[in-house]
């Protein structure tokens, strides 16, 4: 069995106070590595030596910051197979989904930042009277980097890599449900000689390891991926320090699907919306409006796409649907469909664990994937956020009813909305509350554009010039030229 160490000043160290973590593999149920369970001594160690890392990290040029972070990137991807498989085993995805989408995405991040930063450009601004403004943005000193379990080298890499390309150092704290491959960076890190303190990684609870980070009074930025609650909390005790926060939040998504929508398209786009990643990706579409015309069939179309999907280990390339990741998001999950249950809603296909598992992972923490119609737009289920293979199908006659209802919950994070005509299309995107809206497509992304969510999906949007811009603190130099 694998144990686990934190990466502090360049060495892999165990845990201050010697506790562990039993860490389980979501696809058998087994365990499988031993976390470091740090609390605030290991924080603060870490902290320590990003703090003195900085000066000299902040001063490197940019090129050598830049060549770092893109020997970080090829080594990653040199390695992706072997990373793709550690996901798997720690999460419960297909090792597909890993292979194909998020390890290449981990590699892309580097790769994007690393560049970004060799073109990044100085404001000026003169005045009538001549004096010439140039803002300037410096690093802020240490950042401190919380991620979720879903995504786990993907999203923890979309903050590090603008963190680091700024000029500023790291201390991460990585999901405790899915460690591993943060572990490895710090493995690959050593490698390829990042210098000691620049990124620091400590494993171990949110109320332990996390909450000593974004107390700690030396770590001035926080960036945050996660739940609502947590981000809620971590705001109230950020605001006391008057830190610099970015909070990327749940959501709860619609897809609507109009009567003139390419039909293959809008049903292939609404089927990997709803489970993709089983349905864990904070930007998956869980509720699904549908032109009341096309409902019945759409919906009996959607139901047998989503019987078809190939449940199993995970770690055989031909799987589709892997397992949750962890026992208590299982049940959470399963609690979520007899509440449905309970509100009248129909289950149409799953709302259970599978039977034909095989041997290896009959202990597993598996879902069906789940359909459910016949649900108020206002119910719990259709409001609060499942994050698992669970879906609700509901017919709408007019677009304001799918705006009101697609509007209709605290969150605000995506949308995505299926038809052919641009116009509707156009009205749709205006009217929708959500930070991305996605027209005919779904989970398109381009770096460069503002990531983030609206209401209690987020505050702040990370990608492209907005996360240069939040890991960066402007300041404004103001010379007075003199008149020719
Ligand atoms: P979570 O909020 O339980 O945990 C996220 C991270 O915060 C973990 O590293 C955890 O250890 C840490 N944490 C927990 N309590 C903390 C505290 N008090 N102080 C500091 N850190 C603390 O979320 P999760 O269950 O890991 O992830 C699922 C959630 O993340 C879903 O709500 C999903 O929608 C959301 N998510 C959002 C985005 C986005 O970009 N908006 C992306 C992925 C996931």
């Amino acid at each position: 069995m694998l144990t686990l160490a934190n990466y502090i000043r360049g060495e892999l160290v165990p845990p201050a106070e010697g506790k562990y973590l039993d860490s389980f593999e979501p696809a058998t149920g087994k365990l499988h590595a031993r976390v470091p369970d740090s609390g605030a001594p290991d924080v603060e160690a870490a902290v320590a030596a990003a703090r003195e890392a900085f000066p000299a990290w902040a001063a490197t040029p940019a090129q050598k910051r830049s060549r770092l972070l893109l020997e970080l990137a090829r080594r990653i991807e040199e390695r992706a197979g072997e990373l793709a498989r550690d996901e798997s085993v720690d999460s419960g995805k297909t090792v597909t989904q890993a292979l194909e989408r998020e390890i290449p995405r981990a590699v892309s991040n580097f790769r994007f930042f690393g560049t970004a930063i060799l073109h990044a450009r100085t404001d000026a601004h003169r005045m009538d009277d001549f004096a010439l403004n140039v803002t300037l943005r410096k690093p802020r000193g240490v950042a401190g980097l919380i991620s979720p379990w879903n995504l786990p080298l993907y999203l923890l890499t979309w903050k590090i890599a603008p963190a680091l390309a700024t000029g500023n150092t790291v201390v991460a704290k990585p999901s405790e449900l899915t460690p591993l491959t943060a572990f490895r960076l710090s493995e690959i890190c050593r490698e390829a000689g990042l210098p000691p303190g620049v990124l620091n990684i400590v494993h171990g609870t949110g109320a332990r390891a996390g909450e000593a980070l974004v107390q700690h009074p030396q770590v001035p930025t926080l960036s945050f991926t996660g739940g609502t609650q947590t981000g809620r909390r971590i705001a109230e005790t950020a605001a006391r320090g008057f830190k610099k926060l970015a909070l990327e939040m749940g959501g709860k998504n619609p897809t609507v699907i109009c009567a003139d929508a390419e039909p293959e398209a809008a049903l292939d786009g609404a089927v990997r919306a709803a489970f993709s990643n089983q349905g864990q990706i904070c930007l998956c579409g869980s509720r699904v409006f549908v032109e009341a015309s096309i409902y019945d069939d759409f919906a009996a179309r959607f139901v047998a796409r989503a019987r078809q999907l190939k449940i199993g280990d995970p770690l055989l390339p031909e799987t589709e649907q892997g397992a949750l990741v962890s026992r208590g998001h299982r049940d959470k999950v399963l609690g979520c469909v007899k509440l449905a249950r309970e509100e009248g809603g129909t289950i149409r296909c799953g709302g259970g664990a599978p039977e034909d598992l095989p041997e290896r992972c009959r202990g597993g923490y598996f879902v069906q994937p789940t359909v459910i119609t016949d649900l108020p737009p206002d119910c719990r289920t259709n409001t609060e956020e499942i994050f698992g293979p669970v879906v609700t199908l509901a017919p709408f006659t007019r677009d304001e009813e799918a705006l009101t209802w697609a509007n209709g919950t605290p969150y605000g994070l995506a949308a995505s909305v299926w038809t052919r005509d641009l116009a509707r299309a156009q009205r749709f995107a205006d009217a929708l509350d959500a930070g991305t809206v996605w027209i005919n497509c779904w989970l398109v992304r381009d770096l460069r554009v503002p990531f983030g969510g609206m209401k209690q999906s987020g505050v702040g949007r990370e990608g492209g010039d907005e996360a240069l811009r939040f890991f960066t603190e402007p300041k404004n130099v103001c010379v007075k030229l003199g008149a020719p």
